[in-house]
Parts: C-alpha cells; sequence; structure tokens
C-alpha cells in the first residue's frame, strides 16, 4: 500500500539549509536576543553573519548572485530565523518583497543595476504602503509624484511603519500618480526610491527623503520600523518598477501580487514563533514542579500543550500549501491568507499559553516567553490584519463558487 508523503517532507538540499539555519537560530539569535530586545539596539553582527550565510540571495536566481531557492524553501528559513528571533526575520523580510517586485516586474536594467548586491546583502530593502491615515485601506494612499521638468517624478507625503525603513538603501513605495484614475487602484506606481541607509536626512541626490527617529514599540524591536518624509524628493523615470512604459499606473497590482507572497512569509515567521513557544513549554513544565509533580503531568497543561501542538503543525501544514501552490505557479491568494490568518492567530495562542505555563517567571524578562509575548501580536498586524485575511478569504470563496 502507498504510504502518503509526509507534508513536511523536504528534500536534501532544504533539510542541509534549514540545519544550517537552525543552528545560527541556535547559536547566534537564541543567545542574542534579550541584549538587542532589551536595547532596541539594531542586531548589526547577526545581520553580518546573515549576509556571509547567503540568506538574503535566497530567492534571487543564481545569474544574478542569489542562491535560486523557491518559496517553499524560503518559508522554511523564514521559520527557523523566527523561531530565534521574529525581529531577525524582519531585516530579510521586507527585503525578500523587493526582491521578488524586481525579479517578476523589473526591467532587465533594475534587475541588473540592484539584484546582485540585493542578494548578498550589500543593499538591502524596504517596502511602503502605509500612511499615518492608512493601512488596511491602501487605496487611500495620498502620497503623491508628479512629473517634473527634467523628466523625473518628484514625491510628496508622508508613509508610516516602515520596516528596515532606516538601513535600507531601496525602499519599494507605492504612489498616487493619477488622483484621476477610475478605479482608483489604476492610478498607483511603484517606485524605486534610492537613500543612504543609515542616514536621517539624506542629501545630494537623494534629497528630499528624510527618516525621522524610529518608532518605539511594544515588541518586534533591534529590526526599526520608521516614517518615511518625502518632501520634493526627485525619483528619476527608470525608477519606476518595470520601466515607464511598463510600470506606470500599475503599482497597485504589482504590490498586492508581492502581498501574496508576504502574507506566505508571516505565516512562516507564525509557525516558528508558534514552535519556539511549544518547545519552551515542553521544557518548563517538565522542569517545574507543583503538588508534588511535574507540572507536565496535571492534565490541564497537558491539554495546553496538545493544544498547542496541534496548531503549530496545522499552520504549518497552510503555510507549506500556500508556497508549493505558488510554486507551482497556482493562485495562492485564498490559501495564503488562510496560512496568514491561522499562523498569526496560532502564534499569539501558543505565546499565551506559554506564557501561562512558565506562571509567574513568564512574566519575567529572565525567561524568553516574555519577549515573544510582545513580539507575537505583530504578527496579526503587518501584510493585512485577521479581519482582513478573511474579507480576503471570504470574496475569494465566492468567486471560485460563484452559482
Ligand atoms: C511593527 C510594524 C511594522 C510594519 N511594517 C510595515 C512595512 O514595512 N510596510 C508597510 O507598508 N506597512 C507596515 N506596517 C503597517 C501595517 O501593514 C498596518 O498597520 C496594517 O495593515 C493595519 O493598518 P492600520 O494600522 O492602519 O489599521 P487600520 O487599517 O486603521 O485598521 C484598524 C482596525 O480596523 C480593522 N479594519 C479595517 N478595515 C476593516 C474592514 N473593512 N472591515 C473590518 N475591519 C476592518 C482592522 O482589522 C484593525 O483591527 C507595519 C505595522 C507594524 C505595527
Amino acid at each position: 500500500m502507498a504510504v502518503a508523503a509526509s507534508p513536511f517532507s523536504q528534500s536534501d538540499e532544504q533539510k542541509a539549509i534549514v540545519e544550517m539555519v537552525r543552528q545560527f537560530a541556535d547559536e547566534q539569535i537564541i543567545p542574542n536576543a534579550e541584549h538587542y530586545d532589551g536595547k532596541d539596539e539594531y542586531p548589526e553582527p547577526i545581520v553580518e553573519q546573515m549576509k556571509e550565510l547567503g540568506l538574503f540571495g535566497i530567492t534571487i536566481p543564481e545569474e544574478y548572485g542569489g542562491l535560486g531557492l523557491d518559496l517553499t524553501t524560503y518559508c522554511m528559513v523564514v521559520e527557523e530565523l523566527s523561531r530565534g528571533w521574529i525581529s531577525i526575520s524582519g531585516v530579510i523580510n521586507t527585503h525578500f518583497i523587493g526582491s521578488y517586485l524586481l525579479m517578476k516586474y523589473g526591467s532587465e536594467e533594475q534587475r541588473q543595476k540592484y539584484l546582485p548586491r540585493m542578494a548578498t546583502g550589500e543593499i538591502r530593502a524596504a517596502f511602503s504602503l502605509s500612511e499615518p491615515e492608512l493601512g488596511s485601506d491602501v487605496q487611500a494612499i495620498k502620497t503623491s509624484a508628479k512629473k517634473v521638468e527634467d523628466g523625473a517624478w518628484e514625491i510628496n507625503g508622508q508613509k508610516m511603519w516602515v520596516t528596515n525603513g532606516l538601513m535600507s538603501a531601496l525602499v519599494f513605495v507605492l504612489v498616487k500618480t493619477d488622483p484621476d484614475a477610475q478605479p482608483k487602484h489604476k492610478g498607483f506606481t511603484c517606485f524605486i526610491a534610492e537613500k543612504e541607509p543609515g542616514v536621517g536626512e539624506n542629501t545630494g541626490d537623494y534629497a528630499g527623503l528624510n527618516v525621522p527617529p524610529k518608532i518605539k514599540k511594544m515588541g518586534y524591536k533591534g529590526v526599526e520600523s520608521t516614517e518615511l518624509v518625502f518632501d520634493g524628493y526627485k525619483c528619476p523615470a527608470e525608477n519606476v518598477l518595470g520601466g515607464e512604459a511598463e510600470g506606470l499606473n500599475n503599482g497597485f497590482a504589482q504590490m498586492m501580487d508581492a502581498l501574496e507572497v508576504g502574507r506566505a512569509n508571516v505565516a512562516a515567521r507564525g509557525v516558528g514563533l508558534a514552535q519556539r513557544c511549544l518547545e519552551l513549554a515542553l521544557r518548563y513544565s517538565q522542569e517545574r514542579k507543583t503538588f508534588g509533580k511535574p507540572i507536565s503531568q496535571h492534565q490541564a497543561i497537558q491539554f495546553k500543550l496538545a493544544d498547542m501542538a496541534t496548531q503549530v503543525d496545522a499552520a504549518r501544514m497552510l503555510t507549506r500549501r500556500a508556497a508549493q501552490m505558488k510554486d507551482a505557479g497556482e493562485r495562492s491568494d485564498l490559501e495564503a491568507g488562510m496560512a496568514k490568518l491561522f499562523a498569526s492567530e496560532a502564534a499569539v495562542f501558543c505565546a499565551t499559553e506559554c506564557l501561562r505555563i512558565h506562571g509567574g517567571y513568564g512574566y519575567s524578562k529572565e525567561y524568553e516567553i516574555e519577549r515573544i509575548y510582545r513580539d507575537a501580536p505583530l504578527l496579526l498586524i503587518g501584510e493585512g490584519t485577521s479581519e482582513i485575511q478573511r474579507m480576503v478569504i471570504g470574496r475569494k470563496l465566492l468567486q471560485r463558487h460563484k452559482i
């Protein structure tokens, strides 16, 4: 009788890369996360090692200097990094979205110009949709660009919540280029805005793009989230994603496509974080004793462990399905939405249960779960909240099952 392949099967290449990243997380990320979280400091030495491991080029084709691996393998790597600390995966996540946009929609000239340096991590990317007055409602974007005499596009407006907003050299930014477009989404363009990494007030070619001090956050520290202020910033016409002829007023569709892979990416982050909570809970519950026995021997605690493990596996399966469908060239908007919704909720559930299992110590900064508990809720928000995922899933379901 044929035995069904395990939904978690991996090729030899995947096993090797996952093993390498897990070891990196155990040896370099987990022992240092408390330090960088406590100081809210950019984890530069860890980022340097990620460059050496080739992690910035995982999905970038070999011809541009990357590893040329698929979304499924990328999600496995993200799971391992997030098991270490989701802020570390945050450093490559927006970079991954930027490289996806370039690979899929960039002109050959743009790919040649940026991808080789992105593959090594020499330059890193951010992406920017959100503004102070909008996140879910992307079509309400106010930041605008208009063509000026020298053929460049002048961008004005304010962006919000840009992860890697300071340390990035490229920002894939969605702005309004045709205020009269009907429907509205046909009036947005994605620009590749270049800037000086690590610099608050840009000058010279990048004058007019300023990065205010990073936003103080409850968790997800280390990696910075910033506003971006565009004040007369000139973006050359060749930096319209895909070139002016192809890319002008096509930015909305490009970004929505990138969000689809972004959702599989956030789902993988949820799986990694939830997996770490399960590991911590399994260990602590066998060490801590109450009423003369390890708390793991109380049925109430075993039920918590059972629920956590079930959610972790289910989240991983949904994530794997979404990534594999995308890799096979199938539409996976519905599946990516389901994976993102379930895995991010599973992450918050597992963080809460793990904290409860740790009792009072879970509230102490001496235990890893204190940080994870603050980090987890971000996953409910980024790349579309749970409410927005349900809207996407519901809409797609009705489209696929129209009577
Ligand atoms: C740490 C962090 C990093 C981020 N990084 C980035 C980044 O790199 N780039 C970027 O562009 N953005 C980024 N974001 C922004 C993020 O994508 C938005 O916060 C998110 O999309 C939600 O938008 P909002 O905060 O404006 O909430 P709102 O859109 O104002 O929503 C508020 C509440 O209303 C609900 N809601 C909204 N509309 C509906 C509706 N139609 N039906 C039912 N409920 C609804 C939402 O689910 C939410 O609960 C980041 C956010 C955070 C916190």
